[in-house]
């Protein structure tokens, strides 16, 4: 499989170097450079399999001609192996034909485990195979650092550092960091804002000649890898409804457009789904996206819902390739429109052609406690602030779809506590596998809000490992 950048200049690379370069270097993303395509009795087949075995079928044209299947499918099953729940990602039914599946049954409670801790095997995978090793370096609100962290955790090829804003992240978002105790596993915790420390990490980027010393990559969800491994339980989820006989519907909390894009590339490759629904907080460039066909940035409010907390959505740039018939140039235009302006439209055809297929709904987050507290009421689930507004999103659009609607909880209720509590009147307890949190050593190092520090402590760290 080859794949392309969205902005059709940059150079054609394989798996290996999609995986490894993250953003391409005409400022794109990777995309396949076609569909890989299921037939019906392919689907039927992947009915029943394991989690894991149904994850590398599906997963397995993507990496062809990079890894044989085998080498791929050892390590999706590594990758699953400690997930709690034998399903790994299973269905609950929340109403006549409506669904939850949870994706928090990962080491961190994110639906960002079910992608970084297959991307963290490949990193050590293809690493090793080259004969390199590479230093990634994050900046974290919450949750995408625990999940990095825990994906990098003793990987021979990978050492890790993450910057974290000194006292805003709340105590449980920071232990399910600081107490990884891996020597490969550093955390910094800046003595400023998280833009502080994104503005750090964007200038280690930079800082070429530091990038090349150190080979310096990224986890973030602009990463390729990430949105293969999404793909799978849309798979499972559908299969275990009846797909291909039966077609369903999702509706997804969205903040970079990651998750959702994943669904559909399912789509592409032959799943069939009705309809995406798209589910935002007050920060709504999508919902607004969809209902106008303008896009407009505007700044950002803090939320009950967080991971959603977003100004612009990275990803829906692979999703605007394909909607202007997969020419760079079109999409370089729109987004050099949008770079200068603050606004593009998309070409009234393409507008038209992805409202066939996709919705948006927003919820603030007064909306937001009272799904939470009527889901909880009805049927018992508790979910958190981001998977609720996925549910609520799929509430709004069921009415038009005959097809079975999947919401996706994106984070376990007991990593939003005082959100859940605050709706439902219940505290939710984290589950057994960290329910000694709060009783494990910390490891963090403190600097100073200063890119000079920063640069000294992550350049001491990589050449005492190296
Ligand atoms: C990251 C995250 C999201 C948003 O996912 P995208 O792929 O960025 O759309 C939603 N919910 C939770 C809990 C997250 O951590």
């Amino acid at each position: 499989m080859k794949y392309v950048s969205t902005r059709g200049a940059a150079p054609v690379l394989d798996f290996d170097d999609v995986l490894l370069a993250g953003l391409a270097r005409d400022g794109g993303l990777y995309v396949p450079e076609s569909w890989p395509t299921f037939t019906l009795d392919q689907i039927r087949a992947l009915r029943g399999l394991p989690y894991d075995q149904l994850a590398a079928k599906v997963m397995a044209p993507f990496v062809a001609g990079c890894m044989s299947e085998d080498e791929l499918a050892a390590m999706v099953a590594d990758a699953y192996k400690g997930f709690t729940h034998p399903a790994v990602a299973p269905l609950k039914q929340i109403g006549p034909n409506q669904w939850v599946c949870e994706l928090f049954h990962g080491p961190t409670l994110a639906f960002k485990d079910y992608a970084l801790q297959l991307v963290g095997r490949l990193f050590d995978h293809v690493l090793k195979k080259k004969g390199q090793r590479v230093l990634i370096v994050g900046a974290t609100s919450g949750d995408t650092g625990s999940a990095a962290i825990e994906a990098c955790r003793d990987r021979d090829a990978v050492d890790i550092v993450i910057l974290h804003p000194k006292g805003r992240t709340s105590d449980v978002q920071r232990r399910q960091m600081t107490t990884i105790l891996s020597a490969n596993v550093r955390n910094l915790a800046v003595e400023g804002t998280f833009d502080d420390c994104q503005d750090m990490v964007k200038a280690l980027f930079n800082d070429h000649s530091f990038r090349d010393e150190f080979n310096l990559s990224a986890v973030n969800s602009i990463n390729w890898a990430r949105v293969m491994a999404q793909v799978a339980y849309y798979f499972a989820s559908a299969v275990a409804l009846g797909a291909p006989d039966v077609s369903v519907s999702f509706s997804v909390p969205t903040g970079n457009f990651g998750n959702v894009f994943a669904g559909y590339v399912a789509r592409q490759m032959g799943l069939p789904i009705d309809r995406l629904v798209v589910g935002s907080n007050t920060n709504d460039i999508l919902t607004r996206f969809f209902e106008t066909g303008r896009m407009t940035a505007n700044g950002v409010v803090p939320t009950l819902s967080p991971s959603m907390d977003i100004q612009v959505s990275s990803n829906f740039e692979r999703l605007m390739f394909d909607y202007v018939g997969r020419e760079g140039a079109a999409v370089q235009k729109l987004m050099d429109e949008f770079r200068k302006t603050g606004v593009m439209s998309m070409p009234q055809g393409a507008f038209a052609a992805m409202c066939e297929l996709f919705e948006g709904h927003r919820f603030d987050d007064t909306a937001t406690l009272g799904l939470m507290r009527d889901i909880q009421a009805r049927t018992g689930e508790s979910l958190d602030p981001h998977s609720a507004i996925g549910a609520g999103a799929g509430l709004k659009a069921i009415l038009r779809a005959d097809s079975p609607m999947v919401a996706l909880a994106t984070a376990h209720p007991a990593k939003f506590p005082d959100a859940v509590e605050k709706a439902t009147g219940t505290r939710p307890a984290l589950p057994p596998h960290l329910a000694d949190l709060f009783d494990r050593p910390e490891r963090y190092d403190v600097v100073a809000n200063d890119l000079g520090a920063v640069r000294d402590y992550v350049s001491a760290f990589v050449k005492g490992r190296r």
